[in-house]
């Protein structure tokens, strides 16, 4: 048993595998020199195969196949980071959250989206390799420095250079499978593996964007398109260039993306040393909050964060402003020319830690949305850079969830604490006198008031929460909250 443990290669946290061949050396064509069966498990749990009597027992397949799948899938793992849809659910709810949203629309899109989904999921799912059999699905989904992995249940999240090197073994374990096979097949496997990482400049914009082509042609205009977005040369990496134009998606104007893609562009790099002494503990403390609920972990951050001398005023109000400018981040203010969007932000070796609010953003053009955008930013610069947004963010635009929803928490809890805001309507008398005095104190808007004071956990009358409910935005979320609170 010892030594069959031995076998499996990769990170036992992450993904590992075993690969099993039926002869002893390779014969025969491509298909049969790669017969044998491949055990994969994840957190030390099997997802294909399973153990018996603590043996791995794999799945018997052509694993040519496999390896087919991983060299024309391989750009897709390297750059595209977005499903197409933006449904925002975990990746193993796609399908079924598509399905939802089909069954409200009409059926001209639907269609169209069904067949983006379908593209999406034939290179990010490595079950699809094994076309037609009920293998489980195996999920490979990059989210900036990390990649997701979801499989059986099982969701999670490893270092993007680990999942990578493991999946490069079991290719290269495949591809060497083949070096002694002269078919056709198998030739063309072996090379094409082998320059698994030649990618055009325009495919990899256009995965690592998600936008349409002709778009990307227009933003680059006169200038050398591989120069415009950062990626000419060997070994291009990601950019905040590129992430800023995925996450401000298809449906932002020309002119919006320009701008904002224009302003990183022109941001220079910042020392930030101050701020990376604080990134690195928030990003401990992220890590040992025992629930994995991201506001949660929002709510413990800024709880920390308002701990720190000089962060509350002597009056109890916090000014994110000052505090981003204190750490030396360039904070500025500009209409980005759409409301859909309440900031733009940037860090990254060559660009930043910069924040850019937008004056003209839904929620950023009042005073109160302003300091909630910044806050919001701030959570980021501590929390998100090492991980999931290595080199930008769009709030508003097409982020990944999880962070936005613990940015958004610390956000609330830094500038008005739940048990401030839940104490504030003791016996129910005069909601709204007590929200507009909370709004001035604390500079914060009456839907903040309302959602830090419901999660506070204090008892609220109901009348009071029905005063409440009034500022809300989400009702559907609020009755959903007031039901379980
Ligand atoms: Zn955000």
């Amino acid at each position: 048993v010892a030594k069959d443990v031995e076998t499996l290669k990769g990170v036992p946290e992450g993904l590992k595998y075993a690969l099993r061949w039926d002869t002893p050396r390779p014969t025969g064509t491509a298909a049969e020199a790669t017969r044998g069966s491949l055990y994969v498990e994840l957190d030390r749990r099997p997802v294909w195969g399973d153990r018996i009597r603590g043996r791995p027992v794999g799945i018997p397949w052509t694993w040519i196949d496999l390896l087919e799948h991983l060299t024309k899938s391989w750009p897709k793992f390297m750059w595209e980071e977005l499903e197409p849809l933006n449904l925002r659910v975990p990746v193993f709810r796609l399908r079924a959250e598509a399905q939802r949203r089909w069954h409200r629309r009409p059926q001209e899109n639907a269609e169209s989206e069904q067949r983006a989904l379908l593209r999406f999921q034939t290179a990010h799912d490595l079950a699809t390799a094994l076309g037609g059999t009920d293998t489980p699905s195996l999920w490979v989904v990059r989210e900036g420095e990390r990649v997701i992995l979801s499989a059986a249940g099982i969701t999670r999240y490893r270092p993007f250079v680990e999942v990578r090197a493991t999946l490069e073994a079991l290719g290269s374990e495949i591809a060497n499978r083949l070096d002694a096979v002269s078919d056709g097949r198998g030739i063309d496997a072996r090379t094409g593996w082998q320059s698994r990482d030649a990618v055009p400049a325009e495919t990899i914009v256009a995965l690592a964007t998600g936008l349409p082509r002709e778009q990307l042609l227009l933003l680059s205009g006169n200038e050398q398109f591989g120069e415009f977005w950062g990626v000419e040369g060997i070994d291009p990496q990601p950019t905040p260039v590129l992430a800023a134009a995925r996450m401000l998606g298809p449906d932002a104007p020309i002119a919006v993306l320009r701008h904002c893609l224009n302003w990183i562009r022109s941001v220079p790099r910042r020392v930030t040393v101050d701020l990376d002494g604080l990134a690195t503990e928030a990003v401990r403390r992220v890590g040992i909050v025992k629930a994995k609920r991201p506001f949660v972990q929002g709510y413990a951050l800024a709880e920390w964060f308002r701990a720190i001398p000089g962060i509350v005023t002597d009056e109890g109000r916090v000014d994110p402003e000052r505090i981003l400018k204190s750490l030396s981040v360039d904070v500025s203010v500009d209409d980005l020319g759409w409301t859909d969007i309440d900031a733009v932000a940037c860090w990254s070796p060559d660009h930043g830690p910069a924040v850019r609010v937008n004056s003209g953003g839904r929620h950023a053009q009042g005073e109160a949305g302003r300091r909630t955008t910044i806050a919001h930013e701030l959570c980021h610069l501590l929390s998100d850079r090492a991980a999931s947004l290595p080199l930008a963010e769009v709030l508003g635009g097409r982020t990944p969830v999880v962070p936005e929803q613990r940015a958004n928490a610390f956000a609330a809890e830094l500038l008005l604490p739940r048990s401030i805001a839940g104490a504030a309507f003791p016996n129910g008398s005069a909601v709204e006198k007590q929200t507009e005095s909370l709004k001035d104190r604390y500079g914060v808007s009456a839907e903040v008031v309302a959602w830090q004071a419901l999660r506070s956990g204090l008892p609220l009358r109901k009348h009071v929460l029905a005063s409440l409910r009034n500022y809300v935005t989400d009702k559907d979320a609020w009755d959903v909250a007031v039901k379980r609170s």
